[in-house]
């Protein structure tokens, strides 16, 4: 008789499966991390391998799991557009096989299920901000759809079980996240402006700089995805987690350069094709259903994951 909740994390070796793994574990629960280790890296969990209550399995969800857990939390998938694109029809098989492996486990043993979905399922939206009821704006052919759709196909499984099944579920449609363990080398703004700060490089600009986005730092949002999986089972979702707080391209770069001390040449390339113009969540529901309130300003945790990255780079790490 288990008195512990177990839960399972997969992508626990990532960005935010490992600062979540961190959490439930000082919450007191059982945690089983299953992770690939295609962008995820042991460096995110060393700290943890000795705890009583971690444990980590090599596992690709595209293959069926077979565990007993109370929780499960869906997070393994690339999420920076090099790595989901490097490999576009594994990306779509993480979500969509993936999906259908995670709910068949937790059907079979009556598990509620959280899955990490994203803004991208708002695509480049012509509505702003992003309320959960906008259907978005995706290109089903585009170099960015194996992830948008592969996402919006799992927000469909997830449902399609609740509906057959009864299966407790909880959507989260998390919006960009940034902070310590994010990958070096994934090339999303933030970690692509700190480096190239810390390296005297320049700052490379995607288009003129001034398309949107909003930044959550990464406790925030960890703290979002634990609320959302304690409300009573009705609470189904989708729920938008984000921080509203709006930043062009451009001021990012600035702020960048401010906090690190640094002026640099700013580099322009050409925007990505079906890069979003402009993204910023509407958290009302958030903060009805969950009274989830981002607390970070970005300022603040960007001076966190600076220094985290300084540290890397000090260490040789990068
Ligand atoms: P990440 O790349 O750091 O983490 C993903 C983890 O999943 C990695 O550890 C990776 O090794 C693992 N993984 C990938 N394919 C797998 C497979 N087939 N089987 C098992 N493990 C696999 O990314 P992240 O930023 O931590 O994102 C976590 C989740 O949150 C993803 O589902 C992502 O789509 C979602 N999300 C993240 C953001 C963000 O800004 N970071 C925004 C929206 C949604
Ligand atoms: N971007 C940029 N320079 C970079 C990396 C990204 O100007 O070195 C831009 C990118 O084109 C996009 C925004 O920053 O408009 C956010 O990109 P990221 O890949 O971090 O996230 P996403 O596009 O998935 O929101």
């Amino acid at each position: 008789m288990h008195l512990r909740k177990r839960i399972l994390v997969t992508g626990g070796a990532g960005f935010l499966g490992s600062h979540l793994c961190d959490r439930l574990l000082n919450k007191g629960y059982e945690v089983l991390c299953a992770d690939n280790f295609y962008t995820g890296s042991k460096r995110n969990i060393v700290h943890l391998l000795d705890h009583p209550y971690f444990e980590i399995l090599r596992h690709d969800i595209t293959f069926p799991l077979y565990v007993e857990v109370d929780e499960i939390y869906n997070l393994a998938c690339p999420a920076s557009p090099i790595h989901y694109q490097n490999d576009p029809v594994q990306t779509t098989k993480v979500n969509v096989h993936g999906a259908i492996n995670m709910l068949g486990l937790a059907r079979r043993i009556k598990a509620k299920i959280l899955q990490a979905s994203t803004s991208e399922v708002y695509g480049d939206p012509d509505i702003h901000p992003q309320p959960e009821t906008y259907r978005g704006n995706v290109n089903p052919i585009g170099p960015r759809s194996c992830y948008d759709e592969g996402k919006r196909c799992a927000e469909t499984l997830f449902f399609d079980y609740h509906r057959q099944t009864q299966l407790r579920i909880k959507v989260a449609r998390i919006f960009n996240t940034y902070g310590p363990r994010m990958h070096p080398n994934d090339g999303r703004v933030v970690s692509n402006f700190i480096l190239q700060a810390l390296r005297g490089e320049p700052i490379t600009i995607y288009g003129d700089g001034s398309q949107t986005r909003s930044f959550c730092y990464v406790d925030d949002l960890i703290e979002g995805l634990i609320r959302l999986m304690d409300t009573p089972d009705q609470i189904t979702g989708p729920v938008n987690l984000g921080n509203p707080g709006e930043f062009t391209v451009l001021e990012l770069a600035e702020m960048v350069m401010e906090m690190t001390g640094s002026r640099l040449e700013l580099k322009f390339h050409p925007l990505p094709e079906d890069d979003p113009r402009q993204r910023k969540p509407d958290i009302t529901r958030a903060g009805k259903l969950l009274d989830w309130h981002p607390q970070v300003p970005l300022k603040e945790g960007l001076k966190i994951t600076i220094d985290y990255f300084k540290e890397l780079f000090k260490n040789g790490d990068l």
